[in-house]
């Protein structure tokens, strides 16, 4: 049946690195869904992938290999590779006049690379800028969640929990856990490759790996920084505990804030009217609250479970600096491939369609 979505080309030509893998196939779902035509699309993966097939609006997306793949031509370059892939491969991306999005963390934390939430920092692109980095997902979940509060009350300090879906670590990371999971159930032993641990009916401290001497995670210490980069605060405060629990896709976080001015329920709930990629979902009646169920395959940002701390004294008028919120957003979109497709219609809207040659040969350094 032919597809009835109007074409979109405002991203021209748009090469997807790590075709394959969990971030790549949502990026391709996302550009299906905006009406990108499959020609103006270019997979690309490791050798391991050359010839597979992808389908795409009722077509074929075949293969390429990254290793030869020559980038001219190419308007938008997503990257959703590892960060070796994209130290090697993104410059030269950037000087054959691609604007690169990356998904890994190569780039993060260079001065010179804007990280970047369009609802948050959208002014952090400046039209010199040819690769834009793409947050931590937890990172990016939780800065949603709480811009309105950050924009109306400001932010002095966060404690923060994940419940981190396993899809966080890649397409494998989801097999595991399905292949796990059906072992359990037949009551045979669980084999753990990707993670060290069992993840099938498991929770567990995050994957990455621990700071001996600071006993902060990688992943915790992603949020730490890159909250601070993006807020251009280097003073907030922020302790986060990062943990895998056995959830196909979408994170969610359990959130105590402390404000820099005191609010009430109603400033709280008001706060979040009207509030860009976020969804609240706070029925304390019927006890509904957001869930990874909920959050997955959607563009928002869950928001509930709105309290006071009740550790906190209320003044007279019900006001407190410090807050609670439970969260849930699919770290695969709005996490990763979302934001990245967003960052790059952000860039191109924003600034010139096609660089211009004289700007080519800019190279940022891996
Ligand atoms: P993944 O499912 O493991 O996919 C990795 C992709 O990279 C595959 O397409 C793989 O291709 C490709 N790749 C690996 N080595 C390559 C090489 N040498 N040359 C070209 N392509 C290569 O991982 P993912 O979860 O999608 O993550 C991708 C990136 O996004 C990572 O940097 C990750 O940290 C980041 N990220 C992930 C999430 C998430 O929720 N998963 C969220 C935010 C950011 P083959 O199939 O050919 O091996």
């Amino acid at each position: 049946m032919p597809s009835t979505t109007p074409r979109n080309d405002s991203l021209g030509s748009i090469a997807v690195i790590g075709a394959t893998g969990a971030v790549g196939r949502e990026a391709l779902s996302i550009l299906e869904s905006r009406g990108v035509a499959s020609e103006r699309i270019t997979a690309l993966a490791s050798s391991r992938s050359i010839g597979s097939a992808i389908p795409y609006t009722g077509d074929t997306l075949h293969v390429r290999s990254l290793d030869d793949f020559d980038f001219r031509g190419i308007d938008v370059a997503l990257f959703c590779a590892t960060s070796a892939v994209a130290r090697a491969h993104a410059p030269r991306a950037v000087e054959a006049g691609a604007l690169v999005v990356d998904n890994s963390s190569a780039f993060r934390a260079d001065p010179r690379v804007p990280l970047v939430i369009p609802e948050i920092n959208a002014d952090a692109i400046t039209p010199s800028d040819r690769l834009i980095a793409n947050p931590n997902c937890s990172t990016i979940i939780l800065l949603v969640a709480i811009e309105p509060l950050r924009n109306r009350f400001g932010v002095r300090d966060i404690v923060v929990s994940t419940y981190q879906a396993v899809s966080g670590a890649g397409a494998a990371a989801l097999e595991e856990l399905r292949s796990q999971a059906a072992d359990v159930l037949a009551g045979r032993p669980p084999a753990p490759r990707v993670f060290k641990e069992p993840c099938a009916f498991n929770v567990f401290s995050h994957n990455s790996g621990v700071d001996p001497e600071s006993g902060v995670n990688v992943e915790e210490r992603k949020m730490i920084d890159e909250t601070r980069k993006i807020w251009g605060d280097s003073r907030v405060r922020i302790t986060p505990t990062c943990v895998r629990v056995p959830v196909f896709r979408a994170h969610s976080e359990s959130v105590t804030l402390t404000l820099a001015t005191p609010a009430n329920l109603d400033e709280i709930r008001h706060a979040f009217t009207n509030a860009r990629g976020i969804r609240i979902v706070d029925d304390r009646a019927a006890n509904k609250f957001p869930s990874s169920i909920d959050a997955s395959g959607t563009d928002d940002v869950l928001v509930g479970r709105l309290r006071p701390d009740p550790a906190a004294t209320l003044d007279p008028s019900g006001r407190t600096t410090r807050w609670c919120l439970f969260i849930a957003g699919d770290q695969l979109r709005k996490g990763a491939a979302l934001n990245a497709v967003q960052i790059s219609e952000l860039a191109r809207n924003r600034f010139a369609v096609r660089i211009p040659e004289a700007s080519r040969g800019t190279t940022i350094a891996g």
